[in-house]
C-alpha cells in the first residue's frame, strides 16, 4: 500500500461515523436538518476525505468556518444537493462567490448585509444569508440596536436576499455553570426571534445548536443542529455525556457509549534495538534503561503532532501492548520501551491514536497526557498525513 510510505497515516472509520449520526439523527428528530461542521480542517479529520464520506452516508449540510474551507467543501462535494454554510469568515472577493455557488453565510455585521445586497445585485442572483444575533456571547452577532436597519435593509432587497436562518451561539452549553448565561441566551433568542417575526420577517429556519447545546438543552434543536464534536464520536466534555446518560437511561442499556471515535493514527517500527541496563536511550540524559531493554523507533515526532511534552510520557500500541515513549520525542522520531511486547518487528503497526486489540488510545487520554481538549488535539493532527476511509 502506497501509505505504507509515509511516517503516519489517519484512518477515518465510515462504520463509526455511521453509527454516531444515526445516534444523533434518532435523538434530533427526523425534521431537523443535521448540519455537519467541518471547520479546523474537519477537526482534523481532513475535509477533502469526511466531506465524500459523509454524503455517502446521507450528510447534505456541511458547516464551515471560512470561505476558503467552503471552497474546499464545495470541491471535495459529488453531491448537488448538497448545502455549505459559511458561519465566520469571508476573504475579500470571496462573497461573489459564495452567491454565485449557493453558499450561505451568516451575517453579523450590517456591513456585511450591504456587501451581500450589492453583490446579489451584480450578479443577478440573490444572496442566502443567515442572521447571527448577538445573545450574550459578546463576540460574533448583530446586535439589538442594529436589528430595525437590518430589517429596513432585508425589506428593502428582498429579491436580492433569501433569509436561510436566524440564528445565534450559546457560550459554553457545555458546562452547568454556564446554566445561567446559556438560558438567558435561550430566552434573548426567543424574544428576538418573535420580534423580527412581528416586523414582518419570516425566516426558512431557526437554529442555535453545536453538539453541547442539542445534547443538555433539548429547546435549542429547533430546525436545523450544527454538529461538530459529537459527529466525531466525541463527547463535548465528561459531564455533557453523565448528564445525557442520567436523563436518557434508556439510551445506555448496554452501558456503551453509543458515540465512537471516527479517526484513528497509525504509524509503524522503523527499527528496533537491544539496549543494555545503565545505557542513555536518545539525545540527553532524560532515559536512563533500568535493565536490558528493547527500544523501538517509530517515525513520527513533534513535527507531525506528537508534542514534545510526550517525551517519557506518552503511550502507543504495538501488537495490542502498550508501550511506554522512553526518552525525548524528537522531530520526526521517536522511541519506546517494548521490552515487554513479545516479538516486536520492524514494520508492525503503531497506534498513536485509536484501537488495536483490547486496547485504546482515545484522544482524551492522548490529551490529558498533554493537558488539551478533544478539539485542540484533533486540529493539530497535521493536514499533510495521508488519509484513508476504512
Ligand atoms: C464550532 C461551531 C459549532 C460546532 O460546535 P461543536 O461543539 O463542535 O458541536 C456550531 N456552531 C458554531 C457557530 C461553531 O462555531
Amino acid at each position: 500500500m502506497s501509505e505504507e510510505l509515509y511516517p503516519s497515516r489517519i484512518e477515518l472509520s465510515k462504520s463509526a461515523f455511521k453509527k454516531n449520526i444515526s445516534f444523533l439523527k434518532d435523538y434530533i428528530g427526523k425534521d431537523v436538518i443535521f448540519s455537519s461542521v467541518i471547520k479546523g480542517n474537519a477537526y482534523g479529520h481532513g475535509i477533502g476525505h469526511f466531506v465524500p464520506m459523509a454524503e455517502e452516508c446521507g450528510i447534505r449540510h456541511f458547516s464551515v468556518f471560512s470561505s476558503d474551507e467552503a471552497r474546499q467543501a464545495v470541491r471535495a462535494s459529488s453531491h448537488d444537493d448538497t448545502h455549505v454554510m459559511i458561519m465566520g469568515m469571508i476573504n475579500e472577493g470571496a462573497l461573489g462567490w459564495a452567491i454565485e455557488r449557493d453558499v450561505s453565510f451568516f451575517v453579523f455585521e450590517l456591513d456585511r448585509l450591504k456587501c451581500a445586497v450589492k453583490e446579489a445585485k451584480r450578479i443577478g442572483k440573490p444572496a442566502r444569508i443567515h442572521l447571527h444575533l448577538e445573545t450574550g456571547m459578546n463576540r460574533l452577532g448583530l446586535e439589538e440596536s442594529e436589528f430595525e436597519e437590518a430589517v429596513e435593509i432585508i425589506k428593502g432587497n428582498d429579491r436580492h436576499l433569501n433569509l436561510d436562518g436566524l440564528c445565534t451561539h450559546f457560550a459554553g452549553a457545555e458546562s452547568v455553570g454556564n446554566y445561567v448565561r446559556i438560558q438567558e441566551q435561550i430566552e434573548r433568542f426567543e424574544e428576538y426571534s418573535s420580534w423580527f417575526e412581528s416586523q414582518g420577517i419570516k425566516a426558512k429556519s431557526r437554529h442555535t445548536a453545536c453538539s453541547a447545546s442539542a445534547l443538555n438543552y433539548p429547546e435549542t434543536i429547533m430546525d436545523m443542529v450544527r454538529f461538530g464534536i459529537a459527529q466525531y464520536g466525541f463527547w463535548p466534555n465528561r459531564e455533557t455525556y453523565m448528564n445525557f446518560v442520567k436523563k436518557y437511561p434508556e439510551i445506555n442499556k448496554e452501558h456503551k457509549d453509543p458515540l465512537e471515535r471516527v479517526l484513528s493514527w497509525k504509524s509503524h517500527v522503523m527499527s528496533t534495538k537491544k539496549v543494555p541496563a545503565g545505557e542513555f536511550v536518545g539525545y540527553g540524559n532524560t532515559y536512563l534503561t533500568s535493565r536490558d531493554e528493547i527500544i523501538a523507533s517509530v517515525p513520527i515526532g513533534y513535527s507531525h503532532g506528537f508534542g514534545r511534552n510526550l517525551t517519557n510520557v506518552g503511550i502507543v500500541l504495538i501488537n495490542g501492548k502498550r508501550a511506554p515513549v522512553a526518552g525525548l520525542v524528537n522531530m520526526n522520531l521517536l522511541t519506546v520501551d517494548v521490552t515487554d511486547i513479545p516479538d516486536v518487528e520492524i514494520g508492525d503497526e503503531v497506534v498513536i491514536i485509536g484501537k488495536q486489540g483490547e486496547q485504546q488510545i482515545t484522544v482524551a487520554s492522548f490529551s490529558e497526557m498533554r493537558n488539551n481538549l478533544n478539539y485542540e488535539v484533533l486540529v493539530q493532527i497535521p493536514a499533510g498525513l495521508p488519509r484513508s476511509i476504512v
